[in-house]
Order: C-alpha cells, then structure tokens, then sequence
C-alpha cells in the first residue's frame, strides 16, 4: 500500500448503485502478476464513507427488489447463467493473471461458482413456506421467509469469482441487496461479475463492490444498515469477523482455514491414492482450503510405499505460468506468501521431520522474478510440529504415519480445523465407521477434494467455521431468510368478549 505514485498503471474504481466510482481515500494497493512478479494495476482502499455509499446504494435499492416475484428474481438467474457461460474463458483469464492459477484450473473455479447460480435459477421452489390449515377452529397458519436488507461478503483471494459466487446469487434470490469486499489482491474478477450481473438484468443499487483492506472491513461490520455478513477468508479473521459482527446484531457466517488429512488405509490402491494426494495438494500450488496437506498412511508399509509413489511424481511437477499449456502448477500469490510458506519448509525440518523432495530452490527459467515455489514432500510428520499444526497454504504435502485406523481418526478429530478430511479404502465397513465418527463438515470417500455440489451446502467444523449456517444450498437459503410465521383467523370464527387465557387454538 502506498500514495498513488504509479500513475500510468490502471487503476480500479469500486462499483456503486450500477456506475464506476474512483477510490478517494488516496489509499491503494498493488496488483501483481504472479507469474512475473510485475504489477500490473492497482487497487483502491475505501474509507467508510465509500463504504457508506455502497450500503446506501443498496439500501435504497431493497424495497423495490425484495418486492419483485421470486420468479423475476430468478429470470435474472438463468441469464446471469448464460453469460457467465458466455464470459467463462474471459473470467478465467482474469483469475490465472491476477491469482496465477492454471487456466483449466481457473475454468473450473467458474464453473463451480456458475452452480450456484444454476441453483439460485430455481428460487419459487427455494423459498415456498410451510402451510398448516385449520391449526384451531377457522384458523390456519403459515410460514414465509423474507430476506434480511442489505448483506454484505468479504471473500479471500484463492477463489476470486467462485467464493463470491457462493455468495452473490442466493443473496440475491431471497431478495436481499449485496455489497461485495473482494480480496484486495486480486479484485478485478469482481469488476467482470458486476458488469455481468447489471446485464443480467439486475437493476442498479442490488449489487454493489467495494475494493479496500481492514478499514472497508471494519466499516463493514461497524455499520448500522448491513444486516448480515458472510465471510470466507482465514481463520484468525474469520473468528473476528464473527465476534464483532455479532456482538454488532449481525447475522454472520464466517468460514476459516483449514488443514484436510486423508487416510490411506492398507487395502487402498496405493498409485490412485498418490495420483489424488498430488493433485489435491499442489493443485493451485496447495491455495485452496479444501487442500489435502496431510496424508495420514496407516502403517509403515503403507507409509513407505505412498512416499516411495508420491516422491517421483512430486519431482516430476510441471511449473510455470498459468497461461502455458501443459503446466500444472502455478506461482504462489505474493512474494512474503512465497517466504511464509518456505519458512514453514524451513522449521519442518528444524523440527526433525524428513523433507523428501525439496522445491525452495525453485526458479522458473523464464520468470526468474515469479512467486513461484517447487512442490515439498514431508515423511514423518508428527503432531507439535508447527508444519502438521498450521495451515500452510503451499505446495507442501506431509506424510503422517499411524500405527493404526483408529489412531489415524483419532489425529483428525484432535486436529483444530475440521474443514474437508478423506479416506482412502476398498472396506465398505471402515469407510462407514469413518463417515460416522470423524469430526469434519464434509468427508471424501475415495474423493480427495469432497467441495458438495451447489445443491448441498459447504462449511467446516471446529476452528474453519464460525456461525450457524453452512454456505450455499439450502443453508444458504435459511442465512439470507428469516422466518416468518403467521397464526390467521377471519372474521366469521372470531368470538366476542376478551380472553385472558394463553392462546389455545387445538
Ligand atoms: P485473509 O483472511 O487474509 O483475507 C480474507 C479477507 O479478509 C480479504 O477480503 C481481506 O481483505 C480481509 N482481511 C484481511 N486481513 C484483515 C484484517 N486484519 N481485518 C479485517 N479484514 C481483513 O485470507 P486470504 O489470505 O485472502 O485467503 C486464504 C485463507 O482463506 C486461507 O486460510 C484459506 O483456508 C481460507 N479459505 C477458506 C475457505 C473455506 O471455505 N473455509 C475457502 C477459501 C479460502
């Protein structure tokens, strides 16, 4: 961050009631290509104010949309959906040069976000209460949910159009107004998403974004008209998001971290079981939080074997820019990310645990100045290691050896972070036993990555969520509603004459 210097570099403007607006603030960020290590625009940061404008807009805007039938609200829906089909390529683009993800990587983050949408299109049926007829003598009662007012979402740079996609159109479909706090690092994908959202139809004011750091952050959950807010970000953040936001009347769901294990279990097919392992872990170069960073292999045969499959093909990655046809992982998303995650490497094997493959060395001969980092193997992990215990958020996969099933489980559940976990295995009944004990919000059997579909809803337990509410799907429904229950009787049943007894229809 630093005064506007760089002039001849782009600058964005934050996206308020449907029109660019340039940041006044005098405060901006750089934006970088992390495969060359350039930067390539900048970024403002909001003051309250802007932020305030942002609310205002979508303040004004709320009537009008929380008016309109569901069934409009989802017309718009079905062409959002087409042009995100439309502008999937272009989307992508956008997200491999700011994020430096691989482009067929990128396609699928906006495939996945386009789910949701796809979901959102059927909003009538979403938001059909419940009806009970004839509750008490000529009275019948009935449940509606009406949206909150203004929401707003904070999202994280690993998945800079998916997370706000997570978010965006089931806020919208249950009539509610959005302002979005894309992540300051690579905020341009949003700019996309709000010209498309506008084309959709949406009217101005419905949607809205705001650029900015922690003072747009804190003038979010400080602010009287926001209703709620949904965050997805780290877990230190995600724990103050949640304390303030509730301590401010705010409805909030805030997902966290994570640190995913899989169990690979003696009858597992070893080689598929490596093959998943290596693209769950260095897939995105390790910046996903559905990751698996952990591989949890059951005995020392199968410990010595999975490393013995993984060690070569962790060797064998394919690194460069994300644009380069035939690479398999990208840069990492800053330089001090880079450094962060090297110096994970570092104190893994100050603490004693064996770094099989070793990628800090690294450089890409084309892109000496890139944020790239080799992939890293780990053997003989072991709980108290600042590598097993922390999210890393890199290329950096560490093999933890247990002596038994239970033993492994046992290690997940006392992990703090409870986002994704897997299990490896041809054993119906192991697979069962897991599926029922393990402490995770969502579980892979023989699935590395287990993201559910956009019709089931995402989140963690433990330390990688805070609040109520999973994210999208149905409980994405239940956080932008609130219930609303009618208890109705006409004329023709009501008595005279005041009764002073508790309210007894049956
Ligand atoms: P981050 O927490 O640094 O930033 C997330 C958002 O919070 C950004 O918009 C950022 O501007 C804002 N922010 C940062 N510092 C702040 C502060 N001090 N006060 C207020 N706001 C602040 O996260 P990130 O580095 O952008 O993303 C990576 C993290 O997100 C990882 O921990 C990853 O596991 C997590 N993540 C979780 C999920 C999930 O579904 N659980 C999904 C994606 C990413």
């Amino acid at each position: 961050m630093h005064a506007q210097t760089q002039t001849e570099l782009e600058t964005l403007s934050h996206y308020i009631n449907g029109e660019r607006v340039a940041g006044t603030n005098g405060r901006f960020g750089d934006i970088f290509n992390p495969a060359t290590g350039e930067v390539q625009r900048q970024v403002p940061y909001a003051s309250a104010d802007e932020l305030d404008a942002a609310v205002q807009a979508a303040k004004a805007a709320f009537p009008a949309w929380s008016a309109m039938p569901a069934l409009r609200r989802a017309r718009c829906m079905f062409r959002l959906k087409a042009l995100l089909e439309e502008h999937q390529d272009e989307l992508a683009a956008i997200l491999t040069n700011e994020h430096g993800k691989v482009f067929d990587d990128a396609r699928g983050e906006v495939q996945r976000g386009l789910e949701v949408v796809e979901f959102a299109c059927g909003a009538p049926q979403l938001l059909k209460g419940e009806y009970s007829d004839t509750v008490g003598t000529g009275v019948d009662s009935y449940s509606l949910r009406q949206p909150l007012g203004v929401v707003a979402g904070i999202s994280p740079f690993n998945f800079p159009t998916m997370v706000p996609l997570w978010m965006i159109p089931m806020a919208l479909i249950c009539g509610n107004t959005f302002v979005l706090k894309p992540s300051e690092r690579n905020p341009s994908a949003s700019m996309l998403l709000a010209d498309l959202i506008a084309q959709a139809g949406v009217p101005a004011g419905v949607f809205n974004v705001v650029h900015g750091d922690r003072e747009a952050v804190d003038a979010i959950l400080a602010h009287p008209d926001i209703a709620a807010i949904s965050f997805v970000g780290s877990t230190p953040i995600a724990k103050k998001i949640a304390e303030v936001g509730t301590a401010n009347g705010k409805r909030v769901q805030a997902l966290g971290g994570a640190k995913n294990h899989m169990i690979v279990m003696p009858d597992a097919p070893i080689g598929a079981a490596a093959d998943a392992l290596i693209g769950s872990a260095f897939g995105a170069a390790g910046e996903r939080c559905m990751a698996i960073s952990v591989a949890v292999a059951v005995g020392d045969e199968v410990a010595d074997e999975l490393v013995a499959e993984l060690a070569p093909r962790v060797r064998a990655l394919k690194i460069g820019p994300g644009m380069t046809e035939g690479v398999e992982m990208g840069p990492l998303i800053t330089a001090e990310h880079r450094a962060k995650v090297s110096a994970y490497v570092d104190s893994g094997v100050e603490a004693g645990a064996d770094l099989v493959v070793d990628g800090r060395a690294f450089s890409e001969p084309n892109n000496p100045d890139g944020f790239f980092l080799g992939g890293c193997l780990f053997d003989k992990v072991a709980p108290g290691m600042k590598i097993y215990e922390e999210e890393i958020f890199g290329p950096v996969l560490c093999v933890v050896r247990a002596a038994s099933y239970a033993e492994a489980v046992e290690l997940v559940n006392r992990h703090v972070f409870g986002n994704g976990v897997a299990i490896f295995t041809r054993e119906g009944d192991a697979a069962r036993d897991f599926v029922q004990h393990i402490q995770a919000g969502m579980v892979g059997v023989n699935i590395p990555i287990p993201v559910p579909m956009a019709f089931h809803s995402f989140g963690g337990w433990k330390q990688s969520l805070f609040g109520d509410h999973h994210i999208y799907g149905p409980e994405g429904i239940r956080f932008y509603t609130r219930l609303k229950t009618v208890t109705q009787r006409w004329h023709s049943g009501i008595k005279e004459g005041a009764d002073f007894h508790f309210p007894q229809l049956g």
